[in-house]
């Protein structure tokens, strides 16, 4: 399989496919401790990116995440706006910063793509001032940027590397169920977050797991 930017079509309707079927559930975990915009939220801004999903086919990582981000940014809105708007464009910045992702048709090998995506983990823990253990995205950015270190530290076949983030993703998002909220408006509620699911890391994990359907089949 070559890691191209020609699969962003596919990825962006799989993100599409699993945030609608899981809308309601995920819907009702941010009534419980939020206030029930996230899933409008984050379809505002899926519905932006399949509209110019075409456009990211002829790009080079790098741009095609800079084009990402600020869709996100713009489209978003809400503090997960932001946060994935900042995510794609700190990859962006780190995949500039390696020539061989910045051009075109180069497939993104694991350890490259693991570095970049640490760094745009790193500057959504900068600019959401949070880290692991709040309940939010980040219990499951977090791990699964440790997680595709450690593949490729391993050196890990594909497949395998695969089958551990959507592991780790699915362990993370869970992970925040009895977790105290202590950033965004879940953290209002206090000891009374407890109990629920960050909407965030659910979407997070549900969006991980779809590409990585996605990436795995290309592998059969
Ligand atoms: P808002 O909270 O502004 O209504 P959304 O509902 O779209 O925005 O997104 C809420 C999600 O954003 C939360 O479930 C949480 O995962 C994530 N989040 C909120 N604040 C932060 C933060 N400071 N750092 C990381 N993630 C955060
Ligand atoms: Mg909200």
């Amino acid at each position: 399989m070559q890691l191209v930017p020609a699969l962003l079509p596919s990825l962006i309707q799989a993100i599409d496919n699993v945030i609608e079927t899981n809308a309601k559930e995920v819907t009702a975990l941010d009534q419980a401790i939020g206030d029930g915009d996230h899933v409008t939220n984050l379809q505002r801004g899926i519905k932006a990116l399949t509209a110019q999903s075409d456009e990211l086919v002829p790009l080079d990582w790098a741009t095609a995440w800079q084009k990402i981000g600020m869709t996100m940014m713009t489209a978003v809105g809400g503090a997960s706006g932001s946060l994935y708007g900042t995510l794609f464009v700190a990859m962006s910045k780190a995949a500039r910063d390696r020539p061989v992702v910045s051009e075109v048709e180069r497939p993104l090998d694991l350890q490259a793509f693991a570095e970049i995506f640490s760094s745009g983990v790193d500057a959504v823990k900068r600019r959401g001032k949070a880290d692991a253990g709040e309940k939010t995205m980040l219990d499951v950015l977090i791990p699964v940027a440790a997680s595709l270190r450690q593949s490729a530290a391993d050196s890990v076949a594909l497949p395998v590397a695969l089958e551990n983030v959507a592991q780790t993703a699915i362990a993370g998002m869970e992970s925040t169920r009895d977790m105290l909220a202590t950033k965004g408006r879940a953290s209002f509620l206090e000891e009374r977050s407890r109990g629920h699911i960050d909407a965030g890391a659910k979407t997070s994990q549900l969006m991980i797991c779809a590409l990585v359907d996605v990436l795995a089949k290309q592998l059969t």
